[in-house]
């Protein structure tokens, strides 16, 4: 069904709304434009109403097309407290890492697997440097665009690109999804998933398929999970009925309870099977029992390390193999 970006057209059924913990919260749905422009920051991005509207209203990116307007409208700042740390990480993301980019493929890990899983994250870069693939560590832009920030957003790709160009990179193995999905259409470099990589190069073991939590970018289509299919052995099922992982959108910070309502949703789900380092960590840390898949591929064991997620992040400045 072709995307329809008005919202004057919905016709009410309600079946967002069913959907949505936070439009159920503010008892709306996507028709009620005024109200739903003053609460877009509380919008988790997931994407849900758009796949369950019958007449094919977008309502994830509308209500990102409405944070947009409200950055125009604010002078091109984000009119709400509580993301100035995230910019000031993220617009020039100032943990970025070239230094192991000795080769024209790298490893690009993102910033929240080597966060959370700092010991396979090195793994990696070792198991790579002996295939000569570098790694790099940058951030994708992807937190920032989905805050509304157009301007910063191109900034970050045009200088990602330039960067990468500059130490001679042809290719880059992305792992984490939220990447993969933003990078790989606007980025003019070769960009392959870690998993078609990993099957290239024989590394990896097949894992038994079982319960799989597609991350957000994933529903309806498969760009990165379709990647993982050859390692599993049997077929996977999917999880239904969780909205979000709890960290879309940046919303978090704007509904901390829905947030932790959303993930601990897996508590009752015994072993989840995910492919993003942050649903694992989030799940992990709200009682469920999450297992990131590159982990049991590679016969990697590590908890998500949400403790020291923060220090992790700030030390992959320096990491040298
Ligand atoms: S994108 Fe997700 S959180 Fe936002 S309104 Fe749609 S279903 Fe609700
Ligand atoms: S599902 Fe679509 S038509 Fe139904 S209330 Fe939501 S936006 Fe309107």
């Amino acid at each position: 069904m072709e995307k329809n970006m008005n919202p004057d057209d919905c016709i009410h059924c309600g079946k967002c709304k069913k959907n949505c913990l936070f439009l159920q919260k503010y008892d709306i749905d996507i028709g009620d434009k005024e109200k739903l422009y003053e609460l877009a920051y509380h919008c988790f991005l997931c994407g849900e109403c758009s796949k369950v509207c019958p007449i094919g209203i977008d309502g994830k990116e509308i209500i990102l097309e409405m944070r947009r307007r409200k950055v125009r409208e604010n002078n091109g700042k984000v009119p709400e407290n509580g993301y100035s740390l995230l910019q000031f990480e993220k617009k020039d993301y100032i943990y970025k890492n070239y230094k192991n980019s000795t080769n024209n493929t790298v490893l690009f890990p993102g910033c929240n697997f080597p966060s959370l899983f700092p010991k396979t994250t090195k793994k990696l870069m070792e198991i790579f440097k002996k295939h000569g693939i570098g790694t790099v560590f940058d951030c994708c832009g992807k937190p920032i665009s989905e805050l509304g920030l157009t301007k910063e957003e191109g900034e970050i790709v045009n200088r990602l690109e330039k960067n990468l160009k500059k130490h001679n990179i042809e290719e880059i193995i992305i792992l984490c999804p939220n990447c993969y999905a933003f990078l790989k259409p606007v980025l003019n470099i070769k960009i392959t998933s870690i998993y078609e990589k990993l099957q290239e190069l024989g590394i990896g073991e097949k894992i038994e398929a079982g319960k799989v939590y597609p991350t957000c970018q994933e529903r309806g289509n498969f760009p990165m999970f379709g990647k993982i299919e050859p390692f599993l052995d049997g077929e996977a099922s999917f999880v239904e009925g969780i909205q979000c992982c709890g960290l879309g959108g940046c919303a978090s910070s704007k509904e901390p309870e829905i947030s932790s309502t959303m993930a601990g949703k897996t508590k009752d789900l015994g072993k989840v099977l995910t492919f993003c380092a942050s649903c694992t960590g989030i799940f992990d840390r709200n009682g469920g029992d999450a297992e990131h898949i590159l982990l049991k591929i590679l016969g990697e064991e590590e908890n998500p390390d949400s403790k020291k997620s923060m220090i992790n992040r700030i030390s992959t400045r320096w990491w040298k193999v």
